[in-house]
């Protein structure tokens, strides 16, 4: 199985985000072919791209679409599909916050987190399994949950909620895949330092990490890594948190 390592194709979505990108180029380092997704930061998915030129000697495909329009997603996913073959691995990234206490929180804050967050995860991965079952090569999903997701968080019902759900939803399909060696994971990042969290009162949060550090993407990138990884084969439906020792 190692000789077609090289070959194998990943989609990582949000490979324009702080920790989408540092999963790009962790996964070209450990021999995949990444293709990478991306929807207003085109900027962005452009450095991460020539940084994976400029390592591995290869330009990784770009994809652009907005994980919440499901329409939007079949027809990119087809045209990847019908172009390229299946994909062996995709890496649910993309997401968003949009946090109020829950009795001001506006409806449109609700829809956006859970539409791009939860449905985003159906959208994505749901045109993927078939073509990846037909192949027969085995294959992983892993999906960026949040310690929200574990814990709840002030502030963040609808985040949570998002979150809270993509763990249900990875742990049923993990037991539908399980026989086919597709392995369904998430990771649990805790407090990581990128865009996400510009303007948060770092110095407070701080007091809640353990390790009294915020965490950088590289580690949540080496934990993706990890699970797409061969000696990760027999592990399935688990939520493997990055947090500092936050719980
Ligand atoms: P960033 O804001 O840096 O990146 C977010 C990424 O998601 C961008 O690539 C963005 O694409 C993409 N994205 C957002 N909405 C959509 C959409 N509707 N369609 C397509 N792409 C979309 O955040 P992070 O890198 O920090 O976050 C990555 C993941 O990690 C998220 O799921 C987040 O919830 C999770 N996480 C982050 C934590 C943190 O502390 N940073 C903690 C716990 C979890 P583009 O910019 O191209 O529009």
């Amino acid at each position: 199985m190692s000789e077609h390592k090289s070959k194998r194709r990943v989609l990582v979505t949000g490979a324009s985000g702080g920790i989408g990108g540092a999963i790009a180029i962790a996964l070209s380092a450990a021999g995949f072919e990444v293709v990478l997704h991306y929807r207003n930061g085109r900027d962005a998915v452009e450095a991460i791209a020539a940084a994976i030129e400029g390592s591995s000697g290869e330009r990784p495909r770009l994809r652009c679409f907005d994980v919440a329009d499901r329409q939007a997603v079949g027809v990119a996913l087809a045209a990847e599909l019908e172009g390229h073959g299946h994909l062996w691995g995709v890496i649910c990234n993309a997401g968003i916050h949009a946090d109020a206490p829950l009795p001001v929180m506006k409806p449109e804050a609700w829809d956006s987190v859970l539409r791009t967050n939860l449905d985003g995860f159906y959208n994505v991965v749901q045109p993927l399994v078939m073509p990846m079952v037909r192949a027969r090569d085995g294959g992983r999903i892993v999906a960026i949950s949040s310690i929200a997701g574990i814990a709840g968080n002030r502030g963040q019902a609808n985040y949570a909620a998002s979150k809270a759900g993509i763990i249900g939803a990875a742990k049923s399909v993990a037991q539908e895949l399980a026989k086919r060696a597709i392995t369904v994971n998430c990771v649990a990042p805790g407090l990581i330092e990128t865009d996400m969290i510009a303007g948060a009162p770092v110095e407070k949060l701080l007091e809640m990490i353990p390790m009294r550090r915020l965490g950088q993407p590289q580690e949540v990138a080496a934990a993706v890594a990890f699970l797409c990884s061969e000696g990760a084969a027999y592990i399935t439906g688990q939520v493997l948190s990055v947090n500092g020792g936050m719980l």
